[in-house]
């Protein structure tokens, strides 16, 4: 099956639809012809190839956003590491080919490919807290660029052909769990990725949604629901990012509305009680009926709100697994409702 051109208007049927080519909205698209003809529904080898390789994964799992820096590497990398910790066998594939955070978030700076007879073996990684079963295997192309600050200046095919070499050419061994990193948006890269994946997609596998509440991030992750939906990959649900923020009353200074800084041990003796208090804030007010609303009209299953943690930031950089803090509680109910 395939995903839309990427040239396609914008209320595409979808080219496997029974009226691709043929329906009103193809009036005046130039793959209306091509549509219509059923060429782009059928099986292609690089598609056949990938399923080949994904035999031995029981779930995969595509983490997507419409918008960069919501999150969505954060999420992939602390939900892979979540999933060992639970003595699953993981797989990590960062797919995000222009700005490959992987590496940093799994803390393998400077790790690189190596080739074995039966294709790339992943990097491992030794997992804080997890059991004697579990395993966690990345991939990356952040392990093939000698210079981890280089942009990586590509165009279109080369970009397309590293991203199939990435889907065929690792040797995963057996996993529970492939947690996919994408690059952000409904990109050339994007499509590609959802067309040669599509066909090994199985019951339970599909996209877990990320979002910030902020209207400039919907309105791209609307668009991400509606390529889901175009493409017919499942949504297993949307997650909320960075809408709220809990910190200890204790760790606030406070300042007059001139800006000027307030005597805080005065402050803390006229109202002691406030200090043993937290105070929670919407960091990004939501816009209309936010996140979990989206989810609701794109009747997709709302998987929760993860606050702004400066422990989830921490070990995120630190490349670590989250293990305290306001996000952490929250993380692992959505990962149980995923699992
Ligand atoms: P994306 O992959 O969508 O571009 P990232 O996962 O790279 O976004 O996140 C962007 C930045 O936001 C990173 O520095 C990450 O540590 C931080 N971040 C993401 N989610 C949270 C959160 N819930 N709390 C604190 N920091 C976060």
């Amino acid at each position: 099956m395939s995903a839309p051109p990427s040239n396609a208007n914008e209320e595409c049927v979808g080219p496997q639809s029974e009226t691709a080519g043929k329906a009103a909205s193809c009036a005046g698209c130039p793959n209306a012809k091509v549509c219509a003809s059923g060429e782009l529904n059928k099986p292609n080898p690089e598609a056949l190839a990938v399923q080949e390789t994904m035999n031995n994964i029981g779930r995969t799992l595509l983490v997507l956003s419409g918008k960069g820096g919501v999150g969505k590497s954060t999420f992939a990398s602390q939900l892979a590491f979540s999933l060992a910790r639970r003595n699953k066998r993981v797989g990590l594939l960062d797919l995000d080919i222009c700005g490959p955070s992987v590496p940093l978030m799994l803390g393998l700076q400077g790790q690189e490919v190596h080739q074995s007879s039966s294709g790339w073996s992943p990097v491992y990684v030794d997992v804080e807290g997890g059991g004697d079963e579990c395993e966690l295997g990345v991939m990356s192309i952040g392990f093939l660029m000698p210079d981890p600050d280089g942009a990586v200046i590509w165009r279109g095919p080369r970009k397309n052909g590293l991203i199939q070499q990435f889907l065929t050419n690792v040797d995963w061994g057996e996993l529970d769990y492939l947690v996919v990193d994408t690059p952000p948006g409904t990109s050339d890269e994007h499509i590609s990725i959802v067309q040669l994946l599509k066909a090994s997609l199985k019951k339970g596998d599909g996209a877990i949604v990320i979002t910030t509440p902020q209207e400039v991030a919907m309105m791209d992750v609307r668009k991400e629901l509606n390529f889901c939906k175009q493409t017919n990959i499942p949504v297993i649900g949307l997650v909320e990012n960075m809408a709220t923020m809990r910190l200890a009353a204790d760790s606030l200074t406070f300042c007059d509305k001139q800006g000027n800084s307030v005597d805080m041990d005065a402050l803390r003796e006229k109202c002691p009680e406030i200090f043993n208090l937290d105070v929670s804030l919407s960091v990004f007010p939501q816009s209309g009926p936010g996140p979990r609303g989206m989810a609701e009209k794109f009747n997709v299953p709302f998987l929760g709100s993860l606050p702004l943690d400066s422990h989830l930031q921490r070990a995120t950089e630190t490349g670590k697994p989250v293990a305290q803090g306001n996000a952490h509680g929250e993380f692992e109910r959505i990962i149980d409702s995923i699992i």
